[in-house]
């Protein structure tokens, strides 16, 4: 009987040990599925290979482009059409949702228009070589990534050509207003970033967007400049001095911005005022205000909260 007994514990125990080690597998297979689904997204492959636009200097042409997300019911963009010159400020403004990143996101190429077309210096943007394409554009969209690297490197994300060179980072840091507070650090660039290092120190939000402007500003090849919201987390004078700048560093760039903050918007040279995925009001301030509509109302009440 006890003999028995006990490998009837035993097989018992070997039963209970299985059934966890498939429990594990399982759950290890869970994560690892992720990492399948990303490598099996299809990406179409380049085919375009212009190096140069048909028209130089045209800019950024939307000609009647709507976009759906794949397996949304509604469409993100309908029929947007814009033009923006070299040299020309936009400021994008609507309700969260409302399409400001998606048109971003056709501009960069993340994803292709469903009709319509997007033109760059007068040639469709599938006709663009790819890496040319993406040389000439600096994004900073705003969940941008917190390397847990140095404050250095994390600039230097910008343009990977010029990861490790510190003269680089310190003029893009100067231009992104980010050099004070990066001086003030007890390493300066070699100050290692992020909470998994046991020295590595944690930036406040302010401090992390500084570090993001810095890096747009490693692209000095980049001659269109976006950010989407990354301001969001400074203070309003911040934010003011930092377009400001922006603005007089983009010379014959193209710089679009999207802010819910209507003092520094007011600066751009073209608003555009979107809602459910159409541009609803487009003008300058001057324009907007005079027409007394629904940029008018929102620009308004964000001033009257500050009388
Ligand atoms: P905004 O930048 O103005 O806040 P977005 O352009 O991010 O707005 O979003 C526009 C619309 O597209 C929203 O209704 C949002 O739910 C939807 N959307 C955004 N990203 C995706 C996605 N990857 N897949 C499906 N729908 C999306």
């Amino acid at each position: 009987m006890t003999m028995y007994l006990m490998l009837f514990r035993q097989g018992q125990s070997a039963v209970s040990a299985m059934l966890s080690a498939i429990g594990g597998m399982y759950e290890d297979n869970l994560y690892l599925s992720t990492l399948y689904e990303y490598l099996e997204t299809p990406v179409p492959p380049s085919i375009g290979i212009a190096q140069r636009g048909a028209k130089p200097d045209d800019g950024i042409r939307f000609e009647q482009v709507s976009f759906t997300y794949p397996g949304a019911g509604e469409p993100a963009l309908h029929d947007i059409n814009l033009h923006i010159r070299p040299g020309e400020s936009l400021a994008l403004v609507g309700q969260n949702g409302s399409g400001k990143t998606t048109l971003i996101k056709l501009l960069t190429r993340l994803y292709s228009p469903d009709s319509g077309r997007i033109l760059l210096d007068g040639t469709d943007l599938r006709d663009w070589d790819e890496s040319t394409l993406l040389q000439r554009i600096g994004v900073i969209f705003q969940d941008f990534a917190r390397y847990q690297m140095r404050v250095g490197e994390n600039v230097g994300a910008g343009d990977v050509s010029h990861f490790e060179d510190a003269a680089r980072w310190r003029e893009a840091s100067d231009k992104g207003m980010a050099s004070e507070f990066i001086d003030s650090l007890p390493a300066g660039f070699e100050t290692q970033l992020g909470k998994w290092f046991k020295d590595g120190r944690e930036l406040s939000g302010g401090q992390w967007q500084k570090i993001a402007l810095a890096r747009a500003f490693m692209r000095s090849r980049a001659d269109i400049l976006v950010l989407d919201e990354p301001t969001a987390a400074m203070d309003a004078a911040a934010e003011a001095t930092i377009f400001e700048h922006f603005r007089e560093l983009a010379g014959n760039r193209i710089a679009i911005l999207i802010s819910h903050r209507f003092s520094t918007v007011r600066m751009a040279d073209q608003i555009i005022v979107i809602q459910d995925g159409r541009i609803v009001e487009h003008g300058s301030h001057e324009q907007l205000m005079a027409l007394g509509g629904h940029y008018a109302h929102l620009f308004s009440l964000q001033a009257q909260g500050y009388r």
